[in-house]
């Protein structure tokens, strides 16, 4: 089955439920169980045990995001940054050395540095375009990889298939945070990738109207991972997993949108005489152009630009005054938004050497002629403004 009729169909059984289209919501916490043979779990026909182990609207989110990733199993997390917490727990413990990528989403460093660091687990970042040389970091207890590509804020590209290579010849097991591509521009796992987490509150959700992670594993990971969401106490809500399965089933026609949309909007960028630079994968002359081309099928609507240094009140003329784009947080609902970041705060393995002020744009659904003249007027306030 292609991707877009797997999102149309998958996790779906109307004929379980009166015919409905879509998964019933399940408000559970008790479970009953029809005999003591089942509560002491000896019947392999009772699946649903306790609402925090899954009800048939977890598992409808799961199986679908599952097809769609090419796994053996997905594990739903409260929210994205859970989904990369639990899966790291599953595969760390005190004593290992962990390779992570420079360019990862920010509130991942953070629990790396203050909560994976005081469990004893050694945290080492590397640059995000090492490829195959990030076997000079490998040590004896390297236990795991964590890469994101592009990378947050900066969308550097990451060479996968030999991270992957190196990974597996030192039997260490590797995860990546796949948000950007929503799973559906790009297959980590038949790259050889043990785990692909995604933040599914961007473009899975797509609607920026709750919070949810997924993890999806291979058939190895997929025990350990699976236990210590149920150690942890990872679940989602009935409510937000049945509008992640509802978001789920437009995505495609979303992200061609968003990939459409923002690269038209990037090219636009590129000619405006306060940006210097464009980080869109998709653009031909990018850094990493060669090997999204490769491994990536396309782009979501996420990308950054450098502009020239401007006073604090020019941007805030700029941004201030926009119709379109707001300033906000997250990012795959169908709205734009528009941001100042400062890669430089994160980075320890190589600085960034974006020389002005970054900025990470989201592009939405709007018509891009709209956009555009919105952030016509944005440069010229801000021109004003200087
Ligand atoms: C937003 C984001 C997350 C975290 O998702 P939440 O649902 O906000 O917790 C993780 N990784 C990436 C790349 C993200 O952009």
């Amino acid at each position: 089955m292609k991707d877009d009729s797997l999102l149309a169909h998958a996790g779906r059984h109307p004929f379980k439920n009166k015919g409905v289209v879509n998964p019933p919501v399940y408000h559970a916490s008790t479970i009953l169980f029809p005999t003591l043979d089942s509560f002491h779990g000896r019947d392999p026909k009772v699946k649903v045990t306790y609402g925090r182990k899954g009800t048939p609207t977890s598992h409808a989110l799961e199986d679908a995001v599952c097809a769609l990733e090419g796994g053996a199993g997905t594990v739903t997390a409260s929210s994205g940054l859970g989904a990369v917490t639990t899966a790291i727990q599953a595969c760390t413990k005190a004593g290992d050395h962990v390779l992570i990528t420079d360019s990862v989403y920010a509130p991942t460093r953070l629990y790396m540095d203050k909560m994976l660091a005081r469990f004893g687990v050694t945290v080492e970042y590397y640059e995000p375009t090492i490829g195959a040389d990030i076997e000079k970091y490998i040590k004896p207890e390297t236990a795991m990889i964590f890469m994101e590509a592009p990378g947050s804020w900066t969308f550097e590209m990451q060479d996968v298939p030999a991270i992957v290579s190196v990974a597996k010849k030192h039997e260490i097991l590797t995860i990546i945070d796949n948000t950007w591509s929503a799973g559906y521009f790009f297959k980590p796992l038949s790259l050889g990738v043990d785990i692909s987490v995604q933040a599914a509150t961007k473009y899975i959700v797509g609607h920026s109207d709750a919070m949810m992670g997924v993890i999806t594993c291979n058939e190895a990971t997929l025990p350990r991972v699976r236990e210590a969401a149920w150690l942890l106490g990872m679940c989602a809500g009935p409510d937000d997993l049945y509008l992640a399965q509802r978001g789920l089933r437009s995505m495609g026609t979303r992200l061609r949108q968003h990939h459409e949309n923002g690269v038209k909007l990037a090219n636009w960028l590129k000619n405006r005489p306060e940006v210097t630079r464009v980080m869109h994968p998709a653009l031909p002359d990018d850094p990493g152009h060669e090997i999204w081309k490769r491994d990536f099928t396309g782009a979501c609507g996420l990308f950054g630009f450098v502009m020239n240094e401007v006073p604090e009140k020019a941007l805030a003329a700029m941004l201030e005054g926009l119709h379109f784009f707001g300033m906000g947080y997250s990012w795959g609902g169908f709205e734009s938004l528009l941001i100042p970041v400062n890669p430089n705060s994160v980075r320890t393995a190589a600085k960034w050497d974006g020389e002005g002020q970054t900025m990470r744009m989201h592009v939405g659904l709007e018509d891009v002629e709209d956009l555009i003249l919105d952030l016509e007027a944005g440069f010229e306030r801000l021109k004003q403004a200087l």
